[in-house]
């Protein structure tokens, strides 16, 4: 009896089913899926399965199974002839063997010729817990490959840079929108950074933006397109990171990474009840993390740990009940789960001030222009502005800043604005300027901001001096483009 190293819940139902359809009848077809099935499942090629095609043949083979399985010997260990008798085997191969594959309880067998090819026994562990979980429960993301399909590295490069503090629902709105702009590397790299900035609206940090784009050139340049597996490789690439590093080794190439985001941070605080507060426990979870990492299923297993820690064990109310780790889960025992992972307390955020100016020529387009590429909201359009002080200030002092010598007159109100570290203050200045006396720049009308790549901030200045009607025009002229180019 030979033994392998392999996860218990590693798939084999699926493609079984399908070498069962595929194979009868076709001596040949059988031996290559065979080899494929085989030979890509023990190499944890595999990705979980859908368990809704064959969730009955699973069920009807684990209750012949129970039935059949001699008394004394271990639950799913050993062959099951009457099983097989029954009709529950599955052939592999017209030269190949005669196999038979089970998902039991405890164990998972695979058979051939007569004898046993291997045979893995579920350990209890947290890997093999929350796979198998995730096998049930798996979230179905616009950027997920579904179950037995390998995952399409670009996809998930572009999903994890989007997903970088900005939330599943709102990447799930904009991701489909992107791709389809941009279906491939190429076409990212090859496409003007204006229009990769545009489509990047509303998912913040335009740097990611940039810094996507000059990464699909290198990947063009230097790997043929093909996003590289190599861990160095990724590292080089701009705006990838540690995180992303392992994010990318684990869901793109199912390499056995440590990939710790918040949810996996909250986690594994709350299974180890580790009650240093972050950001100095993030050592500590990361080791701790480390120690359950599987080497098959890797990509699974780590999506699998955001997945729990999105819908069940979160933040205000974990859902202990419904928890495959709940057993193991030193938190819940001492009942503190909903106090981790605890935090040092938070500075308060400092507050910046500026001077904005709305400068409007007499054929009603407005001056604007462009942040320096690095920094900031780097690249994108904006309204001109004085600079950011960290003391507000009189509008008349930030006279030397403003784009023309007009009559400026102040809006009331302020445009506040929060940025992670900082939040701002705008003070709005309007003036009007004819067309022959207005200085050089880049002029556009208000109907047309929404085709240019301007940040939030900007958009809600926009709205303080417009009202609601700017988006109205927004609205009417996209109307009005889907109808002409439908
Ligand atoms: Fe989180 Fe509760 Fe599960 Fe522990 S048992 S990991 S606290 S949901």
């Amino acid at each position: 009896m030979a033994e392998i190293t392999r996860n218990p819940f590693e798939d084999l139902g699926r493609p079984m089913l399908q070498l069962k359809r595929a194979g009868t009848g076709n001596p040949d077809g059988q031996a290559a899926a065979a080899r494929q099935t085989l030979g890509g499942a023990i190499a944890g090629e595999l990705r979980t399965h859908n368990r809704r095609p064959i969730g009955q043949d699973r069920r009807e083979r684990e209750a012949v199974f129970a039935q059949h399985r001699p008394a004394g010997q271990p639950r799913g260990i050993g062959q099951p002839p009457q099983a097989e008798a029954a009709g529950y085997g599955w052939i592999l191969g017209a030269s190949c063997h005669g196999g038979f594959a089970s998902r039991a309880m405890d164990s998972i067998l695979v058979r051939g010729g007569g004898k046993t090819m291997a045979v893995a026994k579920l350990d209890g562990s947290p890997a093999a817990r929350l796979l198998a979980w995730f096998d049930r429960h798996r979230r179905r993301l616009p950027w997920r490959a579904e179950p037995g399909e390998a995952a399409d590295p670009y996809r998930v490069w572009l999903s994890e840079i989007m997903l970088q503090q900005t939330t599943v629902p709102t990447v799930a709105e904009r991701y489909e929108r992107f791709v389809a702009r941009f279906p491939t590397v190429e076409r990212l790299a090859d496409a003007p950074l204006d229009d990769v900035l545009h489509a990047w609206q509303g998912l913040g940090y335009y740097a990611r933006a940039r810094n996507l784009h000059r990464a699909a050139g290198e990947i063009v340049r230097r790997h043929g397109g093909v996003l590289p597996r190599d861990e160095a490789a990724l590292r080089a690439l701009p705006g990838i990171g540690d995180y992303t590093v392992a994010a990318l080794r684990a869901i793109a190439f199912d390499q056995p990474a440590n990939v710790v985001d918040g949810n996996v941070e909250r986690v594994v605080a709350r299974l180890f009840a580790i009650e240093a507060p972050l950001p100095g426990a993030k050592i500590e979870i990361r080791q701790r993390a480390a120690t359950l990492v599987p080497s098959l299923r890797a990509g699974d297993y780590a999506q699998a740990l955001m997945d729990l820690g999105a819908m069940v064990c979160t933040p205000r109310s974990p859902g202990c009940l419904a928890c495959p780790l709940a057993e193991l889960c030193v938190a819940r025992q001492r009942g503190i789960a909903v106090e981790l992972p605890r935090r040092a307390i938070a500075k308060a955020k400092p507050k910046r001030y500026a001077v904005v100016y709305w400068l409007e020529r007499d054929d009603g387009a407005v001056l604007l222009r462009r942040r320096p590429e690095n920094g900031l909201l780097g690249g994108m359009i904006e309204i001109p502005s004085g600079p950011w002080r960290d003391a507000a200030e009189e509008p008349d002092e930030s006279a030397g800043a403003a784009p023309a010598r007009v009559q400026w007159r102040r809006l009331e109100g302020v445009v506040a604005h929060g940025f992670t570290h900082f939040d701002i203050d705008l003070v709005v200045l309007k003036g009007r300027v004819t067309a022959a006396r207005a200085p050089e720049g880049l002029w556009s009308h208000p109907k047309d901001f929404h085709r240019l790549a301007m940040p939030t901030m900007t958009k809600k200045v926009v709205e303080h001096v417009l009202g609601r009607g700017w988006r109205r025009a927004k609205a009417r002229d996209q109307a009005t483009r889907r109808a002409v180019s439908g």
